[in-house]
């Protein structure tokens, strides 16, 4: 017979002895997640016996967790900015340092709604859909258009929209960056690849081998993707528009240089949870 708290105890020793960190808030976070228990119900129902299934079932993810799969990944979903999203195969989980960006925009957002009524979104490689369909969330004055070279990613974005109940403001497009979009927007967003291919094999594990490559690899440099919605970005922008781009903590000069050679001005820069630069805004240079 085992009960939540024996599988809990059990969870927790085998991720400490495989040297994971935080092993008694990742075996919460996991049996919890499962067994969709809150935080509270978990120690408070400690004693309930599990059938079976269940024990096969977190017997199963215990395995993957081992094998260094995220928690989240192996529930099939994580919060960001207040929504329980959807993660599937070819989407970057999203992750806390996203919601910065988040919270940059949602005041330009309300400003551009205020004075026109409505406002336009674009993102860029939205694979969850994560910061579309929080500003979409944010202001419901806001329709925004998620693009991803995925289709898996695409669908998962799609799914999350109507499951936040903004799929009717909400259309996900197949495209690489800017080629299969036309007309304008008030707001472009993207928390594109940036990591220079040679630091992949470095990254985690959990990233490394279960974030999609493509959602990560920034090129040589790390910085092409920049240089691509640099090149475009100003063709696609309304007039009073902005630019919303998360970065890598050692990008802030760079890409900025890139944008500004593109003739924007640096309008903002946020930093994360951890203290590194994380988010930039641009404008265009002629207002
Ligand atoms: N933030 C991710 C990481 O640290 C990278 C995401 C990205 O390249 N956009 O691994």
């Amino acid at each position: 017979m085992m009960t939540v708290a024996a599988v809990l105890a059990q969870a927790r020793s085998r991720f400490s002895d495989a040297g994971l960190g935080d092993a008694a808030i990742e075996a919460r976070l996991l049996i919890g997640g499962l067994l969709r228990l809150s935080p509270t119900e978990i120690f408070t129902g400690g004693d309930r016996v599990l059938t079976g299934d269940e024990v096969a079932t977190i017997e199963a993810a215990i395995e993957r967790r081992l094998h260094r799969e995220p928690v989240h990944r192996i529930l099939g979903s994580r919060e960001f900015f207040g929504m329980d999203l959807l993660i599937s195969r070819e989407t970057l989980e999203p992750r806390p340092d996203t919601e910065v960006l988040v919270e940059a925009i949602v005041p330009q957002l309300q400003h551009i709604v205020e004075a026109k009524g409505s406002a336009r979104i674009l993102d860029l490689g939205t694979g969850t859909g994560a910061i579309v369909l929080a500003l979409l969330k944010a202001n419901a004055g806001a329709t925004g258009i998620g693009t991803d070279i995925s289709d898996d990613a695409l669908a998962t974005a799609q799914r999350n929209a109507e499951r936040q109940g903004v799929g009717d403001r909400f259309s996900a497009v197949r495209s690489h960056w800017f080629d299969a979009i036309t007309g304008r927007f008030d707001i472009i967003v993207s928390n594109p690849p940036y990591i220079r291919s040679d630091v992949i094999p470095d990254l985690d594990p959990e990233v490394r081998e279960f974030d999609p490559l493509a959602a990560l690899d920034g090129g040589p440099d790390g910085l092409a993707p920049y240089r691509d919605i640099a090149t475009d970005a100003a063709r696609f922008l309304e007039p009073g528009g902005w630019v919303g781009l998360e970065i890598g903590f050692d990008q802030k000069t760079a890409v900025t240089d890139i944008f500004v050679a593109a003739g924007f001005i640096l309008a903002q820069a946020r930093r994360d949870y951890g203290g590194n630069d994380r988010v930039l805004v641009f404008k265009p240079g002629n207002r």
